[in-house]
């Protein structure tokens, strides 16, 4: 087993033979541009050292991704291929040094088929970017990571991020049907194609989504397009506890006879903290919890009937006032505040960590008092938001006072963790496993599961080149 964690030198050799194969305008060992592509949104106080690529390279074709990985194969050079760094697992931290791989110059949209509704991109295509190309034409791209005006497309098949469109359309992986990808031993094959069905062998277009980067690397995606509807209206309803709130999620589908495209979720401390973070006064900020709710039809008349009897049905379950987000405007103060609270927890606080908890829908207003509890009893500060549609919640837990913070935290994690479990719930619901949460998969998985996950990955990457040290431990 040691061996597979045993590597070679980026040395002169090394560095020579990638110039010739992808130009030396490709590559970089400036220590502080390697220093910047070395890290992810996790912050990198969470960790017991700081982990630093040897040397970048900027692939501008599948070519030369190739070529990188049969160099990487013959020197034995591990490999962490990266987007745009905003994952928030450290899935792109290069652990074991060596090369870094990014994909800002593979960032083109190479076609636009509107015969089988569908889009062909390279990995480093910012995900909005194909979200506005798809409305150019009438169409919807499905997929709606907040993060998506930074986030690449590699980055959230690798992730299979999911967002806020997710309780209707689902993520990322719903949206994919084929994948060019590069082998760690540089050899290139497409899995899937623009067909709507495939059982032909394994559904390998899926084990890529969500395989975080360890078994290929994606280089073309062809991803399914939707008609765009017309119009659409959140709404932002206010409750006075975390618990009335969820309560509704279920009762808008059953009771309201429909799927909103979105259901979020916001507490009491996370509104009051975008609040401060966008210095303005948000729709519901003093409220205990607040839903989205956004819906949406092609026909206005119809929309204006719906969102009334959601509005109704949300006062009759505890609601105590329904904001109406039916213009540009108003609609983008709501997703402001909703998308920029991950960003108010890293900018107000540097020792936190974001957990991205999922349980089934029923067990939230459990799982938030759980967590309620054991951070009471540690001292610390807490906040939740997130996916309530999905049961997928992001909840920051902070430290300001405590400097042996990251002990006090991994404390509370082995406290929480079994009860997540107990409600039928798991570690991550779309941001992955990455570094950050590696230690923890062994309360989640059995030691059968673990042990297909190594012999996947083997079979995928004898030689354990492709992004070493993710998502389990080997030891
Ligand atoms: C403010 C904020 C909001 C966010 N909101 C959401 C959200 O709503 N939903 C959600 O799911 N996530 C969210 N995220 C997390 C993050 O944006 C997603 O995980 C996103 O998919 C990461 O994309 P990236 O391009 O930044 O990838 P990176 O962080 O650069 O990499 C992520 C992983 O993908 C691998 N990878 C990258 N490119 C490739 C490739 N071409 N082939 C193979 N592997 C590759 C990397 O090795 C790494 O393991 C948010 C993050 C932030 C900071």
């Amino acid at each position: 087993m040691k061996n597979l964690f045993e590597y070679g030198r980026v040395d002169e050799i090394v560095l020579k033979e990638l110039a010739s194969a992808i130009g030396s305008n490709n590559i970089s060992t400036d220590k502080e541009k390697c220093a910047t592509y070395s890290c992810d949104e996790v912050p990198s106080n969470s960790y017991d050292k700081e982990y630093t690529a040897d040397m970048l390279v900027f692939p501008e074709s599948t070519e030369h991704v190739s070529l990188v990985m049969k160099i990487a194969t013959k020197y034995k050079i591990p490999v962490t291929p990266r987007g745009a760094g905003t994952g928030l697992s450290g899935g792109a931290l290069p652990v074991f040094s060596g090369i870094v791989m990014s994909f800002e110059k593979m960032n083109k949209i190479l076609e636009f088929d509107d015969k089988n509704l569908t889009i062909t991109v390279e990995p480093g295509v910012v995900t909005s970017e194909i979200s506005s190309m798809a409305a150019e034409n009438n169409l919807f791209y499905a997929g709606d990571p907040c993060s998506g005006d930074s986030s690449f497309i590699g980055g959230n098949i690798a992730e299979n991020a999911g967002g806020n469109k997710v309780i209707k359309y689902g993520a990322t992986g719903a949206q994919v049907l084929a994948l060019e990808v590069v082998l760690p031993d540089g050899s290139i094959t497409w899995f899937g194609g623009k067909r709507r069905k495939d059982v032909t062998g394994f559904n390998f277009v899926q084990l890529m989504v969500g395989s975080e980067g360890v078994l290929a690397i994606v280089t073309k995606a062809v991803l399914k397009l939707l008609p765009l509807t017309r119009y659409s209206v959140d709404l932002l309803a206010a409750y006075k506890d975390t618990e009335t709130a969820i309560a509704f999620v279920p009762q808008i589908i059953k009771e309201g006879g429909l799927i909103p495209s979105a259901i979020e979720f916001m507490d009491e401390k996370a509104l009051k903290l975008v609040g401060k973070y966008l210095n303005t006064e948000i729709p519901g900020a003093n409220a205990g919890a607040a839903l989205i709710i956004q819906l949406e039809d092609n026909d206005m008349e119809q929309l204006e009937k719906t969102y009334e009897k959601i509005g109704k049905l949300a006062q009759k379950h505890g609601a105590y006032e329904v904001y109406v987000a039916d213009t540009r405007s108003t609609k983008d103060r709501i997703w402001q505040a909703r998308k920029s609270i991950a960003e108010a927890v890293s900018t107000l606080y540097s020792k936190y960590t974001k957990e991205d908890l999922v349980v089934p829908m029923d067990m939230v207003p459990n799982l938030l008092s759980t967590i309620d509890e054991i951070c009471a009893c540690h001292k610390l500060e807490w906040s939740a938001y997130g996916h309530a549609g999905d049961g997928n919640m992001h909840c920051s837990i902070i430290a300001p006072e405590t400097d042996d913070w990251v002990e006090v935290i991994s404390k509370v994690q082995s406290e929480l963790y079994p009860k997540v479990l107990s409600m039928g719930g798991t570690l991550s619901g779309e941001h992955g496993i990455g570094f950050k949460r590696k230690a923890h998969m062994k309360f989640f998985m059995d030691e059968k599961q673990i042990e297909l996950i190594k012999r996947v990955k083997l079979a995928f990457d004898p030689n354990n080149i492709l992004n070493p040290g993710k998502m389990i431990e080997w030891d």
